[in-house]
């Protein structure tokens, strides 16, 4: 007999097993209706600029994939550890040490299912119930989302264009309580694009020092994503003599566009990977042995294409800016890494649209651009940040300068 499950509306009823409960802590994307529309509109087959894509538009370089076929016809095609292969720890350790200058032994590395569960699975090592995590908005999603499902607090930082979108040191230090337990930096930014230099990040350590219980957890992801006049740093290397608390975490999903691979990897002093090891052993098999091996070739391979990547994701973020400059009511700073730019829209609030709609918020401007202009962008509320939009120029230069043309437009239409 044929057993068929209905799905149907995703709605719990009184008879029905509860779910976990942990989950009421996660918001769900408040940007979610937003897609819909636009999935209709694509559906109506509407040409759509999308800018709310977070992943390279280029593709994985031909070696990376040959690494990959090779595996599979080698029939290298089984379990690994848990924490990964040594083979792939081994070119990791090779990797922090030529770009980082950070010395991990093999047995303080470990690799994840890609950085995402990497970065949940440390916080959840180090961040008890009750525990405050300080991180600054704008924000990715994720980090939060991590943060909650430990029960820990997050304590959030507001930055904005004034200051470039980076904390200071005197933030830093009145967000200091007896319950901090963990500092989340991530640089350069998703969704910023702002990137910490080493002095920087010296003077934020200069405030560590004092607080030996904090940890640091630093998202390195978009490390090779950094644009002429800024210089790539992280803080184990910045500051030394916070290494002994630091998880550097890094992958090859946004720099070598491998985001479908699926591999994400750390280093860092030994309780904090000696407990991610613990909770791997339970519930992580270990990574894809294909894309492991295809994470070798990544790292080990030659490097010359990350600047070319980087020299074209600048020359966007250029052609984003001079549109974005000519757009009333906009005002954006200029990132230095990543492939977004996050515009403040304050001065487009309170203008009505051509159908006297008010523009009242971030969100309200987000669907305006895509209702009206066909343009894609996600509000800030999605980064816990108001009124901002993040904008994705991981696209090609035609889109960014027909989509972003169409954002001076919709500006210009405001009455
Ligand atoms: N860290 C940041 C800042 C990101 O933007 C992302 C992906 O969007 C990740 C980590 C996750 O990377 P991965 O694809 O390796 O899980």
């Amino acid at each position: 007999m044929l057993i068929c499950i209905d799905n149907g509306p995703l709605t719990l009823t009184e008879t029905s097993p509860p779910l976990n409960s942990i989950l009421d802590r996660l918001q769900t994307s408040p940007i979610i209706e937003m897609f819909g529309i636009a999935e209709k509109m694509r559906a109506e087959r509407l040409e759509l600029f999308d800018f709310s894509i977070g992943e390279p538009d280029f593709d994985t370089p031909e070696h990376i994939c040959n690494a990959g076929k090779a595996a599979i016809d080698a029939g290298d095609t089984r379990y690994t550890a848990a924490d990964g292969s040594q083979a792939l720890k081994s070119a990791i350790r090779r990797k922090f040490k030529r770009d980082n200058d950070l010395d991990y032994p093999e047995d303080q590395i470990v690799i994840g299912n890609g950085a995402k569960p990497l970065l949940a699975s440390a916080t959840q090592v180090v961040v008890g119930e009750g525990d405050e995590v300080i991180y600054s908005t704008p924000s990715w999603p994720s980090h939060v989302g991590m943060i909650h499902l430990t029960g820990g607090r997050p304590v959030p930082l507001q930055t904005g264009i004034e200051n470039a979108f980076k904390i200071t040191p005197e933030q830093l230090a009145s967000a200091m309580t007896p319950r901090s337990r963990m500092l989340l930096l991530c640089s350069p930014s998703n969704p910023t694009g702002a990137v910490y230099s080493e002095a920087e990040l010296r003077a934020l350590s200069a405030v560590l020092l004092e607080y030996p219980r904090v940890w640091v957890l630093s998202d390195d992801l978009y490390e090779h994503i950094v644009f002429r006049g800024a210089r790539f740093s992280t803080i184990a290397h910045a500051e030394p003599r916070l290494a002994q608390r630091t998880l550097t975490v890094n992958g090859v999903s946004k720099c070598y566009a491998m985001t479908g691979w699926r591999i994400g990897y750390a280093g860092g002093p030994k309780p904090w990977i000696d407990g991610l090891r613990k909770l791997f052993s339970q519930v992580n098999g270990g990574p894809s042995s294909i894309s492991q091996a295809a994470a070798i070739a990544a790292l080990d391979g030659p490097q010359s294409f990350l600047k070319e990547w980087a020299e074209v994701y600048s020359r966007r973020r250029d052609i984003a800016l001079a549109h974005l400059d000519e757009a009333p009511g906009i005002r954006s700073a200029t990132p230095d890494g990543a492939f977004y730019v996050m515009p403040n829209c304050a001065g487009v609030l309170g203008g009505r649209t051509s159908a006297g709609k008010c523009i009242e918020s971030s969100s309200d401007f987000a669907r305006y651009l895509l209702e009206d202009y066909h343009v894609v962008v996600v509000p800030g509320p999605a980064f816990d940040c108001d009124p901002y939009l993040r904008i994705s120029i991981a696209t090609s230069d035609e889109v960014i300068n027909a989509g972003i043309g169409r954002v001076v437009d919709a500006c210009r239409a405001l009455r």
